[in-house]
């Protein structure tokens, strides 16, 4: 059997894959079985965010394995220590839990933002109030959180506490805030399963006053904006905004699986020993690769990534058969014309690798992706969506 056969055979069904057999690569550059090479534009969704086997990040994680690839959290590793200490010093955060996803990532800042209203203001104010068309995750709870109906049929009942209002609508907002007894507000700066969607900076503002007026948690899910992807470390600076907690994964390993959940000075304190835990959180070997990424992130490199994003949104502005382009940074979604699927299928027949996000493409390629690999992957996705129109 091939290996797709073995996969349809044995995996379970939850994933409905496109036909590439992936083999290895470099950069960002995929190689499937058949020798058949891609541009990378979906690094993983937002995971390999320094491109495929990046040689500093293999060598820092290649060392660390050699040494000892995990200790439990009964004890003490430097890239776990070193790892929380750069993030804190990057963002002026005080504290960071580690976790092996995003959905850990935010179910750590539910449960920050529940203990905090808990001893503030008592045990019946947990509600979270979080976005239509958010996404946050595949556990219960954070299923609950993620604002799509079409996640929970058949899945309930949902963990109780959370309501959902529209994007962009500070009313409702404010209203969700007052009618409920509030814990937190748990917000995506750009919803990216949603459709690639920037928030508008009046709004994000109006939660981080809501936020002050009510003592309330204010949570930014960074899982798939973080590390760089919006063109600055963390997306809420572009806002300037400051979070009480700060959820992210994704693209913070490298490639690794590490989720972190970052506590401002408000919360620092807020779990003691045994509120929460976690075996494989904080991994020596994913800390150490993460290590490598973060330290890259510096003004100058995120300059880069500006300039790439600026390139891309030029490319595709006006282009036959785009409805619209939208996104921050290296996180864009195209709105064509024609059908995204068919696109996406037409443009992994031609060698560049998409993902989408709802009737949009979506492209997360790495964020060091060579200027000119970046060039030749956008003209072929131009050519096929003025095809497809
Ligand atoms: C992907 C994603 C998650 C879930 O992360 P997992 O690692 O798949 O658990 C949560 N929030 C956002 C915004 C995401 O993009």
């Amino acid at each position: 059997m091939s290996i797709t056969e073995i996969d349809k055979t044995y995996v379970a069904g939850t994933y409905n894959r496109f036909p590439v057999e992936i083999a290895y690569g470099k950069g960002s550059v995929i190689t499937d079985t058949n020798g058949k090479e891609y541009i990378d534009m979906g690094t993983g969704i937002g995971v390999n965010s320094f491109g495929i086997c990046d040689d500093k990040w293999q060598e820092a994680v290649t060392e660390q394995l050699g040494k000892v690839q995990h200790s439990s959290n009964l004890y003490y590793t430097e890239p776990c220590a070193k790892l929380a200490e750069l993030l804190c010093k990057k963002t002026g955060m005080k504290k960071v839990f580690f976790s092996n996803s995003g959905a850990e990532a935010n179910e750590c800042a539910i449960k920050v933002a529940r203990k905090y209203a808990a001893e503030k203001k008592g045990e019946d104010y947990y509600t979270v109030i979080t976005l239509e068309n958010s996404f946050h995750g595949r556990t219960i709870t954070t299923l609950s959180a993620t604002g799509q109906d079409c996640f929970h049929k058949l899945f309930k009942p949902m963990t109780e506490g959370f309501v959902h209002t529209p994007a962009n609508d500070i009313e409702a907002l404010k209203k969700a805030v007052e009618e409920n007894k509030t814990a937190a507000i748990m917000i995506e700066c750009v919803q990216g399963e949603g459709g690639v969607i920037a928030l508008d900076e009046d709004f994000l503002k109006a939660a981080e006053e809501l936020r002050d007026a009510h003592d309330l948690i204010l949570i930014i899910d960074e899982v798939q904006t973080g590390n760089g992807r919006t063109g600055e470390m963390y997306a809420y600076m572009n806002y300037n905004l400051k979070p009480d907690v700060v959820s992210t994964a994704k693209g913070l390993g490298g490639g690794l699986p590490i989720g972190a959940t970052l506590l401002s000075d408000k919360v620092q304190n807020i779990f003691g020993f045994g509120d929460n835990g976690t075996t494989f959180g904080g991994n020596p070997v994913c800390s150490a690769g993460a290590i490598s990424i973060v330290n890259r992130l510096t003004d100058e490199f995120l300059d880069q990534v500006k300039q790439k994003s600026n390139y891309v949104f030029e490319a595709l502005k006006n282009a036959k058969g785009i409805e619209s382009v939208s996104g921050l940074g290296l996180m864009i979604g195209i709105k064509p014309k024609g059908d995204a699927k068919e696109i996406i299928t037409e443009c992994i027949n031609r060698g560049v690798i998409c993902l989408a996000a709802k009737d949009k493409i979506r492209l997360l390629p790495a964020l060091n992706i060579p200027f000119d690999t970046l060039k030749k992957a956008i003209e072929i996705i131009k050519q096929v969506i003025a095809q497809k129109e």
